[in-house]
């Protein structure tokens, strides 16, 4: 009977984007009629609206979310020789970012509760060589960010928010992004706010920041093939920043819908042997991520599989486990981020996914625990 059923996507772009395609579609007709495809008005106007809705002074738009950090970390003149600080449990750009520019990647656990960085676990990482802490609003959950600030400015570190998961999201009734000294996000498809492409941002209040990001990503040029330094290629496009502008006005509509999605589940879930996301008080999270954890994680994934529902693990494998840090950092033992990679499963949530198809997942998870 199971194999009748439609299968569940884990996000579905298409539902959001139909609904919206009108103004999609008028959108990019007016970058192919005015014929200007890099470095233009509509990414002006974008990076002026992103500035706005994060309570940032300034948005630059870059190439994706990976160069986000890595401009940023640039920009304050971090590189080699320096430490930087970041989460044990997150997507491996975070740490990419921060080995790009010559800088070595240090990791603090997570809180074993919201998966996020742990502000007690951060000062005694902290030696004479640390520039910066990288906290992550990791699955739309924001960072305990006054606790990291605080260990910031006592110890005269740089802290930049990567944002790439959380855009929209309240810590304390602030606006993630517009909590560190500059933020770093990305607006990769599935990200909450996505392009039709890559794409990525910094928001800042520093002026002299968002114009050091601003040379950067232009090769190091305010004044065409005048070349202060040896800057790089990062340019939102024309294209992507009118698409963006589209979709900025229905963001907060799109989260709503995701914390709508989200209560359904955790309120069907409950009581049951598959733990549910802890949200502090403090945090009003955008559901980038539906992420629950179970002993059986492998057999939860394989039974929901079968009934046509497409899950998802964020992530299997902790940066400091991966091949590619093996020589720097395969000693090391991360244990809480090493548990979590082996329990998380991230269950199907996105805009425009029906009632009935939640019901239908967590159906699936009551019989899998009975
Ligand atoms: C997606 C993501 C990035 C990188 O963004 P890209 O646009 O894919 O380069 C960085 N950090 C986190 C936490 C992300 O989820």
């Amino acid at each position: 009977m199971s194999t009748s059923l439609s299968p569940i996507p884990f996000v579905d772009l298409n539902r959001q984007h139909q609904a919206i395609k009108a103004e999609l579609t008028s959108a990019i007709q007016t970058v192919v009629d005015a014929g200007w495809f890099i470095l233009g008005p509509q990414v002006e106007a974008f990076e002026h609206e992103f500035a706005q809705y994060s309570d940032a002074a300034y948005c630059v738009g870059v190439g994706n979310g990976l160069d986000a950090i890595q401009l940023l970390l640039r920009a304050y003149g971090i590189g080699p020789g320096d430490e930087v600080i970041v989460p044990s449990n997150t997507f491996i750009a975070t740490w990419l970012a921060v080995s790009d520019v010559g800088a070595t990647p240090v990791a603090v656990e997570p809180d074993r509760l919201t998966h996020n960085i742990d502000p007690a676990a951060i000062e005694q990482a902290i030696t004479p060589r640390t520039k910066c802490i990288i906290p992550v609003h990791l699955y739309g959950q924001p960072a305990d960010m006054d606790p990291i600030n605080a260990i910031a400015d006592k110890h005269k570190l740089v802290v930049i928010e990567d944002n790439a998961q959380a855009q929209g999201a309240l810590y304390k009734g602030r606006k993630t992004g517009s909590l560190g000294h500059a933020a770093a996000t990305s607006f990769y498809p599935g990200k909450n706010l996505g392009a039709m492409g890559d794409g990525g941002a910094v928001v800042t209040s520093d002026a002299q920041i968002a114009d050091r990001v601003r040379v950067l990503r232009n090769y190091g040029s305010k004044q065409k093939y005048v070349h202060l330094e040896k800057g790089e290629n990062s340019r939102l496009d024309e294209l992507q920043a009118a698409i963006l502008r589209v979709k900025l006005r229905h963001l907060d509509e799109c989260n709503t819908q995701r914390r709508t999605l989200a209560a359904q589940y955790s309120q069907q879930l409950a009581s049951l042997s598959v733990k549910t996301p802890f949200v502090p008080e403090w945090a009003q999270p955008v559901w980038h991520l539906y992420v629950v954890e179970s002993d059986q994680r492998d057999a939860l994934q394989a039974h929901l599989a079968k009934a046509q529902i497409q899950t998802v693990i964020h992530y299997p494998i902790p940066p400091h486990q991966q091949a590619c840090y093996a020589q720097t950092h395969g000693g090391l033992e991360f244990p809480i981020a090493e548990a979590v990679a082996g329990r998380v499963l991230s269950l199907p949530l996105f805009p425009g996914m029906r009632d009935d198809e939640v019901h239908r997942v967590t159906q699936s998870i009551v019989q899998f625990t009975r």
